[in-house]
C-alpha cells in the first residue's frame, strides 16, 4: 500500500520551518501532497495561489516524493479524494495547539479514517511563521534564517522595505 499524507496551510509564504516539517513527512510517506489552502479565514494572502505553489515546488525541487497541489474547500474531503491516510501538521508552541486540536476532532469526525498527527516543530524553527517573514522583511530586515534561499529575493521584491 502507497502511504500518502498531506501537509496543509496558507504558505503565505513557505518558511523553513515548514520545509522542516514537509522534508521529514517525506522520509515517513511514500508520498506528500502539499497543499495551499485557500480558505475564508485566511481570504486574501500576500501571494497569490500559484505564486505560493511555484515557491514551494522550487523549495521542494528535490524531494521527488513530494507533490504541490491547492484546493479550495474542506480538506477532510481532499484528504479522501486522493487516497490520503494522514493530515500532517507542525507544532510550535503551546498557542498552535487548541486551534490545532480542534480542527483535528473536526477531521475525525467528518473522515474517521483520516488520522491527523502532529510533529514537533524544531527548536531553531519555534518562533517562525509566515507573519514573522512578511514582518521582518517589510522593515527591511535579514530573513535568511526564515526563509529557503531560492525563494528568498522574490520575497525581498514583493514585500521588502516598505512593500508590504
Ligand atoms: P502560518 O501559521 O505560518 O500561517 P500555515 O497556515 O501555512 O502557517 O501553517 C501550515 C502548517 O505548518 C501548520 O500546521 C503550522 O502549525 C505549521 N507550521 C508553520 N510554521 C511552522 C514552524 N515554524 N515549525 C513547525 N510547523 C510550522
Amino acid at each position: 500500500m502507497r502511504r500518502i499524507a498531506v501537509c496543509p496551510g496558507s504558505f503565505d509564504p513557505i518558511t523553513l520551518g515548514h520545509l522542516d516539517i514537509i522534508s521529514r513527512t517525506a522520509k515517513m510517506f511514500d508520498k506528500v501532497l502539499v497543499v495551499v489552502m485557500s480558505n475564508y479565514r485566511k481570504p486574501k494572502g500576500t501571494f497569490t495561489v500559484a505564486e505560493r505553489m511555484d515557491f514551494i515546488k522550487r523549495c521542494t525541487a528535490d524531494m521527488p516524493n513530494v507533490i504541490v497541489d491547492s484546493y479550495d474547500g474542506l480538506l477532510a474531503e481532499y484528504v479522501e479524494s486522493r487516497g490520503a491516510i494522514a493530515i500532517v501538521k507542525g507544532l510550535r508552541a503551546v498557542s498552535d495547539f487548541e486551534d490545532e486540536f480542534k480542527q483535528a476532532l473536526t477531521n475525525k469526525i467528518l473522515r474517521p479514517n483520516v488520522e491527523t498527527i502532529f510533529m514537533v516543530s524544531s527548536s531553531e524553527y519555534m518562533f517562525l511563521s509566515s507573519s514573522v517573514v512578511k514582518e521582518v522583511c517589510g522593515y527591511g530586515g535579514d530573513i535568511s534564517t526564515f526563509v529557503p534561499e531560492v525563494i528568498r529575493e522574490d520575497i525581498i521584491k514583493r514585500i521588502g522595505k516598505g512593500g508590504i
